[in-house]
């Protein structure tokens, strides 16, 4: 049976970083509601245009244009050996949703607490040649492409707090309904990027 993964956690606990080893080890491709909803904005389309505001405040976009984006892009052919969602589901409609459209074998849970998460993205960059993740001091970029590195414009102390506000409200809960279904996999994302990454490919490989 085909199945998907889905990669939990609040902002910044280091989903995106994970995402492409996982990728890399189940040859499941990651697929994130936010990285393709910066590109919906970029290119000003109506999606992009709808999200925008949601986004640089901090809370959620709404359910039924995150579900619409998913059920499209799960119809491209890359998707059909199952997939690896980062940043999604987000609320209860989004995950009742998802589960009525594919099988989900585990649910990877990145645990930090808030005050690590509000450093982490504070520092966060991005190579936008590259997509690479940086980090100011966790995961310094190379000194020559230090001056092309971008920072997003929601990865202010303002917009995080709304953010870690949103995911304690609305995102947190979905950990539970996860576990009742024996689907929820703890890791401990208080740690550094290695010692993650050493943990995840422990269980995948089990
Ligand atoms: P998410 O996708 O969950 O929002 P990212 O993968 O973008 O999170 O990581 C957020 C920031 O924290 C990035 O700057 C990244 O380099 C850094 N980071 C990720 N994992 C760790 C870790 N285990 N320890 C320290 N910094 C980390
Ligand atoms: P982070 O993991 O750092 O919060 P994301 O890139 O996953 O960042 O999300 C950025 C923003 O995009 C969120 O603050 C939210 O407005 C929107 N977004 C991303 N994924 C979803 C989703 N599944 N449901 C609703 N909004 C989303």
């Amino acid at each position: 049976m085909t199945t998907s993964i889905v990669l939990f956690g609040p902002p910044g606990a280091g989903k995106g970083t994970q995402a492409s080893k996982i990728s890399e080890m189940t040859g499941k491709p990651q697929i994130s509601t936010g990285d393709m909803l910066r590109i919906a904005v970029s290119e000003a389309s109506d999606l992009g245009a709808k999200a925008q505001s949601y986004m640089e405040s901090g809370i959620l976009v709404p359910d039924e244009l995150i579900i619409e984006l998913i059920s499209n892009r799960l119809k491209q052919e890359d998707a059909i050996n199952g997939v690896l969602f980062d940043g999604f589901p987000r609320t209860l409609n989004q995950a009742i949703a998802l589960s009525s459209i594919v099988d989900i074998s585990s649910v990877i849970s990145i645990e930090v607490p808030d005050e690590e998460i509000i450093k982490r993205i504070v520092g966060r960059r991005m190579d936008p040649i590259t997509k690479e993740i940086y980090h100011i001091s966790f995961k310094p970029a190379p000194d020559e492409i230090q001056g092309r590195l971008i920072q997003r414009k929601d990865d202010n102390v303002e917009t995080v707090m709304n953010r870690l506000k949103t995911y304690h409200q609305q995102t947190s809960p979905l950990s539970s309904w996860y576990d009742d279904q024996n689907l929820l996999i703890p890791i401990d994302g208080n740690k550094s990027i290695e010692e993650v990454a050493t943990d995840i490919s422990k269980f995948l490989s089990n």
